[in-house]
């Protein structure tokens, strides 16, 4: 399938320091995969199956909608600095989609263009009404997806398991239990 991209979107930024970017891109090992235990259905109701976990994602005004399978042990923080950019807070979770399963639904959306520490050039997919991040995947090679949790129906059930470029992570992040918690506002 070709995909359009949106309209200003194919534009590298200048002035990226090299070695403080992520390609978003799964990196833990599989002996980590192994060793740990889904437990998210305690969470969300839905039993993950396996490898293999249905998932949907939306935008937050509706206009962008897409399906895919994860595998849930795929799910990872990062901590760099461009994804606090990128993000507008603190950090960001990310799910590798399984290769060949992410399906766009509805909507187009525009594309930004990063360029990861190793030169990769990685298209941030974000939508071009309400602003919300997607996926993201390499721009001249788009096989692997990896889905900003936030957006995803069934994002209880995705609990990272490694947190990678840790050392620009804010340090307040270490220890959420310590900040009062409130039901809501
Ligand atoms: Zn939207
Ligand atoms: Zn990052």
């Amino acid at each position: 399938m070709t995909r359009k991209w949106g309209p200003a979107a194919m534009f590298a930024p200048k002035g990226i320091g090299l070695n403080r970017q992520c390609n978003n891109a799964w990196q833990g090992s599989s002996e980590q995969l192994a060793a740990t235990t889904p437990s998210a259905t305690r969470l969300s109701g839905r039993r993950p199956q396996g490898n293999f976990m249905q998932v949907h994602g939306s935008c937050h005004c509706g206009d962008i909608s897409y399906e895919a399978t994860v595998d849930p042990r795929k799910t990872s923080i990062c901590h760099c600095s461009d994804c606090q950019k990128l993000t507008g807070t603190a950090y960001r979770v990310t799910v590798q989609a399984n290769e060949g399963t992410f399906r766009l639904l509805a909507g187009q959306p525009s594309v930004y263009v990063k360029i990861g520490g190793s030169g990769a050039r990685r298209a941030q997919a974000f939508c071009p009404n309400c602003g919300s991040s997607l996926y993201v995947h390499d721009a001249d090679e788009p096989r692997i997806y990896g889905l900003r949790v936030g957006c995803i129906e069934e994002r209880a059930a995705l609990i990272p398991r490694i947190q990678v470029w840790s050392r620009s992570a804010l340090g307040w992040t270490e220890n959420l239990a310590d900040i009062e918690r409130r039901e809501t506002t």
